[in-house]
């Protein structure tokens, strides 16, 4: 099998670089082993919401001057961070889906707590109010369903107080969602959001909603509506006769889950081959460049591309491997950053900046992959596989998977 580019991990990263790659006509494969961290999605995409040493960003662009030359904003620019972040939002309305925000000026997003964060680019399920400190409602009910553990009402109640607001919390009782509570493994977003695909249990869930909502300025709910499509949630917020302001729950994340998809679907409508449930396991190399990938599924059959994109994530996803003494990268083994005193890998106060975060794979100013300190000409990684940034501190992770995706993808559309 012989592509244009092969990009090999299809989370955020991967489906970005593969999707740009395919709009500009190459043919492209995305081979994937399974879940990705947009299923643990918060609901919105971070740019840059604080530097590396603490200082709080509210205009990234001008922010992006400030980091160090290993952080991988360093090597796009903030110029064409401008250009990509308007390519970006014009991609995902492709595939059918919406966002707020830009890159000039973060904007806040409410956590699974109820807390509000900065962050660049929201899902158009949540609300994003325009000051920390004040909420756009006097009163509001916050509604939960019974057995349902994975939203936090009390705790939601107690920060939206803190701003002011009254709020009452309630439940709805469905019996499509008790036969779910029979085993309470099963009461989680996604299962719920599955049993709200059909009409008619939207249509019993607003009965249920209306007594309760006569009184109050919004509704707050967990965002547990539309797996597959916004449909449902649309639906719900065009019937409700009130806002409604959707909290992102604990994993999974259901808004996540659509991203996935939707971009996953939108990959194929445009031509591309997209190998899910298969890992990629070795490559053979002819000096400086890769010949060939193997993967789990195929066996012996080669998978083969002039360019390969390496996308596979960080810790959480495998693309780098903790040894007691080191950090691997598994398929390559490139060359990655890790610190050889293992003690330095965690700080104990764990809200500290972990430095073990800002361990990835090493690439030249391009993005392309280093084994043992040469540069692998036809290979790119992107996303959290890459070193020099910490995801969770400076609040970067959805940006720099999306920025480092483009860049290369420009790249190799221009140079084809
Ligand atoms: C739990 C969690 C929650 C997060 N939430 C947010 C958030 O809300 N907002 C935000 O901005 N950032 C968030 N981040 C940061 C996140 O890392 C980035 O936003 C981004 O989604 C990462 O995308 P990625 O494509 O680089 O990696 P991943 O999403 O990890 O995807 C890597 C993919 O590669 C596949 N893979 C791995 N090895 C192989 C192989 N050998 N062969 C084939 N496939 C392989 C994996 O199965 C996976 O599908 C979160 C990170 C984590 C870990």
């Amino acid at each position: 099998m012989k592509f244009d580019t092969l990009v090999i991990g299809g989370g955020l990263a991967g489906l970005v670089c593969g999707i740009r790659l395919q709009e500009a006509g190459q043919r492209c494969a995305i081979v994937s082993t399974g879940q990705s961290a947009l299923h643990f999605s918060s609901g919105s995409f971070d740019l840059l919401g604080r530097l590396p040493d603490g200082t709080e960003v509210m205009n990234p662009l001008e922010a992006v001057a400030r980091l160090d030359a290993s952080h991988p904003y360093a090597r796009i620019g903030a110029e064409a961070i401008v250009r990509y972040d308007g390519e970006f939002r014009r991609m995902m309305t492709r595939a059918g889906i919406a966002l707020t925000g830009d890159a000039a000026r973060n904007h806040y997003h409410f956590t699974p707590m109820g807390t509000l964060k900065k962050t660049w680019l929201t899902f158009e399920d949540f609300v994003t109010p325009e000051e920390p400190d004040r909420l756009p409602w006097r009163r509001v009910v916050i509604v939960n369903f019974p057995g349902f553990l994975d939203f936090y009402t009390k705790f939601v109640a107690d920060e939206f107080e803190k701003r002011g607001v009254i709020c009452t919390l309630e439940t709805v009782k469905l019996p499509f969602i008790e036969k779910l509570r029979v085993n309470p493994t099963e009461m989680r977003s996604a299962n719920i959001a599955r049993t709200f695909d059909k009409p008619e249990h939207l249509e019993m869930l607003l009965d249920g909603l209306a007594p309760l909502c006569r009184d109050v300025d919004a509704v707050v709910m967990p965002a547990v509506f539309g797996l597959s499509s916004a449909g449902p949630m649309t639906t719900l917020k065009q019937k409700l006769g009130k806002p409604l302001c959707l909290l992102p729950t604990m994993p999974p994340s259901v808004p996540g889950i659509r991203v996935q998809q939707q971009l996953t679907r939108y990959f194929v409508r445009l031509g591309g081959a997209f190998m899910l449930g298969d890992t990629v396991e070795r490559a053979d190399r002819d000096g400086g460049r890769v010949k060939a990938v193997y993967t789990v599924n195929h066996g012996d059959i080669p998978l083969c591309a002039d360019n390969y994109v390496l996308a596979t994530g960080s810790f959480f996803s495998r693309g780098i491997i903790a040894r007691p003494d080191s950090v691997y990268e598994p398929i390559f083994d490139l060359d990655v950053h890790y610190d050889a005193d293992r003690s330095r890998w965690y700080d104990a106060d764990m809200f500290a900046p972990q430095r073990y975060m800002t361990f990835g794979v090493l690439t030249d100013p391009g993005f392309r992959a280093l084994c043992k300190g040469e540069i692998l000409s036809n290979l790119y990684a992107v996303g959290s596989v890459l070193s020099g940034h910490n995801a969770l501190h400076e609040g970067c992770g959805g940006g720099v998977s999306v920025m480092s995706a483009m860049c290369v993808a420009e790249s190799l559309s221009t140079h084809k």
